[in-house]
C-alpha cells in the first residue's frame, strides 16, 4: 500500500516466504526472482532428526536433552565453538501441579494455567498479569507434594549449567529482554563470544548471524507442529528454517539437530531437504481444499462478555443472523484456546468469502447483522469485534 502511494517499486526478500507471498509469486501478481545460491556460497547446514520417542522408550534421554545433542554440545563446546538451542515457548512453561489430585493453579479472570516464573519466585498470568506466591499445599485437596511440571527457557538454561558446568549459558527471551538494551546486550556479547550457548524463544531464529556457531539445537518440534490453526505447518517451516540457517558460517557446515516425537513429518522432511516448493505445493493444495486464504478471505468475529451463559446465547443469536449470508462458510461459534481473558469470556466465528465483489458485499452485510445485534436489549453489554485478514 505504501508503494502504491508513493509510486514506487517494492522489493519483498525471504528465503521462507508466506504461502500468500508465494502464491502471488505464481500467480504473476508479483515478479519473481529466485537466489539459488546462499550468500558468499555458505553451505547449507547439515539437518538431523532426533527421534525422541524413541530416545525416551530406551531411557536415554538426560531430562530433555537426547545423548547425540548432548554429545554434539560438548564437541562444538570443547572445539571453542558456540551453541544455539531453540525452544518455543508454547505450552512448555513451567507450572505448579499437585501430585495427588492433578490440579493446577489457575489464574482467577482467564482461562490460563499459572506460569512458574524463578527469578521472582512467584505464578504469573501470561495474559492479564496477575500473580501469587507460591502455595505450600495444594489449594484444592491440602496435598504438600507439589511438583513443577513442563519446561521453559529458563528451566533449560538451568538444566544445562548441570551439563556444562563451565560454558557460559544465556537466555533470551520475553522474560530476559523486557528492559531496553537487555536484547543488544545479549547480542552483543553472544557476538564477541562471551557466551558459549544462548537458549531463546523465537527471537533466537531471526536474521541474526553469528560466525562462530556451528550447532543449532530444536529441543521439541511437536510443540510447533501441533498447533491448532492452519497456518501452524507453514510457521513450523519457516521458523524451523530460520533457526537451522543460524548454524554454520563461513567456512564450514554447521549442524541442526530437530528433537521432536514425529520424526517422519513431511514438515520436517521438507525442512532437511531445504525444500520450499514442495512444502507450498502440499499447503496450496491444503488451503484450496479446505477453503482458506489465499483463495477465500477470513473475517474473525470475536465476542466478548463476563457472563458465560450471556455470550453463549449472544454468539448463536448472531450466528444465526449471518447464517444465511454465509451458509457452510460460517465456522463456530466456538471458544478459541483460551477462552477467558481479563475475566471476559470469548466466543469467536471464522466467517470466509470469495471473490473481490463478492467479498465487499459480505463484508457491508456483516458489518449491518452486527450492527443490528448491537440494538437487541439483551445483548448491548456484549463486545463484539472484527478482524479482517486475522494473522
Ligand atoms: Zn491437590
Ligand atoms: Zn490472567
Amino acid at each position: 500500500m505504501l508503494g502504491q502511494i508513493h509510486k514506487a517499486p517494492v522489493l519483498l526478500g525471504s528465503a521462507t516466504p508466506s504461502i500468500e507471498s508465494y502464491f502471488n509469486t505464481q500467480q504473476g501478481k508479483y515478479k519473481y526472482v529466485e537466489l539459488k545460491e546462499r550468500y558468499g556460497g555458505l553451505k547449507m547446514p547439515e539437518i538431523k532428526i532426533i527421534d525422541i520417542k524413541e530416545e525416551s522408550r530406551y531411557k536415554r534421554m538426560k531430562s530433555h536433552f537426547s545423548p547425540q545433542l548432548i554429545d554434539a554440545m560438548g564437541m562444538a563446546l570443547k572445539a571453542g565453538e558456540q551453541v544455539i538451542l531453540f525452544q518455543n515457548r508454547r505450552g512448555f512453561s513451567l507450572r505448579l501441579e499437585c501430585e495427588t489430585c492433578h490440579t493446577t493453579p489457575q489464574c482467577v479472570n482467564c482461562d490460563v494455567t499459572l506460569i512458574y516464573h524463578k527469578q521472582i519466585n512467584l505464578l504469573k498470568c501470561h495474559y492479564c498479569g496477575y500473580s501469587i506466591q507460591v502455595p505450600p499445599r495444594c489449594p484444592e485437596c491440602g496435598s504438600p507434594a507439589l511438583k513443577m511440571k513442563g519446561f521453559g527457557t529458563e528451566k533449560v538454561e538451568e538444566e544445562l549449567s548441570l551439563f556444562f558446568p563451565d560454558a557460559i549459558i544465556s537466555r533470551m527471551d520475553l522474560d530476559t529482554t523486557r528492559t531496553k538494551y537487555a536484547y543488544q546486550k545479549i547480542i552483543g556479547e553472544f557476538e564477541s563470544g562471551k557466551i558459549d550457548i544462548l537458549v531463546g524463544t523465537q527471537m533466537v531464529t531471526k536474521g541474526l548471524d553469528f560466525d562462530n556457531v556451528s550447532l543449532v539445537g530444536v529441543l521439541n518440534a511437536d510443540g510447533l507442529l501441533s498447533y491448532p490453526d492452519f497456518r501452524a505447518f507453514e510457521r513450523s517451516y519457516q521458523l524451523l528454517a530460520q533457526v537451522s540457517g543460524r548454524a554454520g558460517r563461513k567456512n564450514r557446515q554447521g549442524l541442526v539437530l530437530i528433537q521432536g516425537y514425529n520424526p517422519k513429518h513431511p514438515i520436517l522432511q521438507w525442512v532437511i531437504e531445504d525444500n520450499y516448493p514442495e512444502m507450498y505445493k502440499q499447503q496450496i493444495q491444503d488451503r484450496y481444499t479446505y477453503k482458506y486464504p489465499p483463495f477465500y478471505r477470513l473475517i474473525e468475529v470475536s465476542l466478548r462478555h463476563k457472563d458465560a451463559e450471556v455470550l453463549n446465547r449472544a454468539a448463536n443469536v448472531l450466528a444465526g443472523m449471518l447464517k444465511p449470508f454465509f451458509g457452510k462458510m460460517m465456522l463456530g461459534p466456538e471458544y478459541p484456546m483460551v477462552m477467558r481473558v481479563r475475566n471476559l469470556y470469548i466466543k469467536n466465528l471464522i466467517l470466509k468469502t470469495g471473490k473481490r465483489n463478492e467479498a465487499a458485499q459480505l463484508k457491508f452485510e456483516t458489518a449491518r447483522q452486527i450492527e443490528k445485534f448491537l440494538e437487541l436489549p439483551d445483548f448491548k453489554s456484549v463486545r463484539v469485534q472484527l478482524d479482517v485478514d486475522p494473522m
